[in-house]
């Protein structure tokens, strides 16, 4: 979704509040309702049978797909705290993250650094973050499922809290593919500007949502997924470099715009780009489910350890 920036709503006055509501839909959702919910069920679809078979029945598939789009259903001006707080986990703007040092692996060091910087992090974003510890939720699920299942118990309780988990996940994987959600040049280039690209606020939303909505179709994403595979190593880490990856493409978006390519049903061009982004997330949220199940089955550290 467009980053309705809460605080410079919240700070601003109710005209400028009009306006800004005015110029972004209020339906307005990352990747669009449409991108996200095929990202989240085209995941689910392409589990490796090693996963167990609650996370791949058809109810399963219905409600991981359903709760793609689901924290933009948290940006509602009903719920104000809710939808300041979590308005960030949505993005990053690499360019001043990085401006601040190597980024630190607990939310909370991060923000100290943007504080003590004289930032507020909800201008940078929060998304590896977010991702990360939600992805160690389900992990956790996991891990108790299966200690539940050995001891021959109830597992109903568990098997509702991981659909969650790995539901909601997909909505983060999912915007970490979409190139405007790691950038400062998220609705409109700003800096130099020698290839004359948009700076115009209507990009964002004119590429994840109209455009996905009315052009991408799942068969043809999901023939761009890559084959499954645990994720190997430290998974901040691994999460941090698909999101590098994913803003190697912020140019690539606004050449596409540049050339029309989505107004409408676009170009063959920004149809094929659109559907791979779509397939990296897919393939990187079934990766990260796969990558907690077999995680789960790890035995936890001893903090004590060697003390
Ligand atoms: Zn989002």
């Amino acid at each position: 979704m467009l980053r309705l920036s809460v605080s410079r709503t919240i700070a601003a006055a109710g005209l400028v509040l009009l306006v800004c509501v005015a110029a972004h839909p209020p339906e307005a959702q990352a990747w669009g309702n449409e991108g996200h919910r095929m990202i989240n069920r085209l995941a689910a679809e392409t589990l490796p049978a090693s996963v167990p078979a609650f996370l791949r029945s058809d109810a399963a598939l219905n409600e991981i797909e359903y709760l793609g789009p689901e924290p933009d259903r948290w940006r509602s001006h009903a719920e104000p705290e809710l939808s300041a707080a979590q308005a960030p986990e949505h993005f990053i703007d690499l360019e001043p993250a990085d401006a601040l040092g190597p980024l630190p692996r607990n939310r909370l060091d991060f923000e100290a650094k943007v504080f003590a910087a004289g930032q507020r992090p909800e201008k940078i974003g929060l998304q590896p973050w977010e991702a990360t510890e939600v992805w160690e939720r389900l992990k956790a699920a996991l891990r108790e499922y299966r200690a539940l299942q050995a001891g021959g118990k109830d597992t109903r309780g568990v098997e509702a809290a991981a659909l969650f988990y790995a539901g909601w996940l997909g909505h983060y994987v999912g915007d970490a593919s979409q190139p405007l959600h790691t950038t400062d040049k998220y609705n409109g280039w700003v800096g130099p500007n020698p290839n004359g690209y948009t700076t115009g606020h209507q990009i964002h939303w004119q590429f994840e949502g109209p455009f996905v909505a009315a052009n991408e179709h799942e068969a043809d994403v999901r023939a761009k997924m890559t084959a499954p595979k645990a994720i190997d190593g430290d998974l901040f880490d691994s999460y941090v470099a698909y999101l590098r990856h994913t803003a190697t493409y912020v140019e690539k978006v606004y050449q596409l715009e540049k050339a029309g390519g989505f107004v409408g049903a676009g170009s063959a061009e920004s149809r094929e780009f659109t559907a791979e982004r779509l397939a990296a997330g897919a393939s990187m949220l079934r990766d990260m489910i796969y990558t907690a199940w077999v995680e789960s089955a790890k035995p936890v550290p001893d903090p004590y350890a060697g003390k």
